[in-house]
């Protein structure tokens, strides 16, 4: 199922470190190495999806539960009330660069919109 070439993958796989704050069956989640807010968490789905557009309909279940753990990790950081932002960045144009879905958790600073 995983993609031996691809970055996330051996993150989820345990063969790269990261700081891992999560962990459950369907997602990994870890500290993003160049945070850009004070809490940069990236929720990783366990399945190789190089990109939004390839998510199938079976992912559904997946990908929500990549939003609810995202809120989870909010809460617990407390920046669940003052807000924070979830993001998926598709293809290069909206700033992917590892072609492993991944949902950023921004938090702890405000935050423009629109978005740059
Ligand atoms: P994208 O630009 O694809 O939306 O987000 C990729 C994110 O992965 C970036 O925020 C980048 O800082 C982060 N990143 C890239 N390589 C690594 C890595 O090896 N470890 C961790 N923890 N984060 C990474
Ligand atoms: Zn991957």
């Amino acid at each position: 199922m995983n993609d031996p070439n691809c970055l996330f993958c051996k993150i989820v796989d345990g063969k790269i470190p990261a700081k891992i704050v999560h962990d459950d069956a369907l997602c990994v989640a870890f500290e993003d190495l160049n945070p850009q807010a004070p809490v940069h968490v990236l929720v990783v789905p366990r399945k190789h999806v190089a990109t939004t557009n390839d998510l199938l309909p079976e992912d559904e279940p997946m990908v929500g539960h990549l939003v609810t753990v995202a809120a989870e990790i909010a809460k617990a950081r407390g920046v669940d009330g003052s807000g924070y932002r979830t993001a998926l960045n598709c293809n290069r144009g909206a700033g992917q660069s590892v072609f492993h879905l991944h949902l950023h958790l921004l938090g702890g600073r405000s935050f423009a919109w629109p978005p740059g």
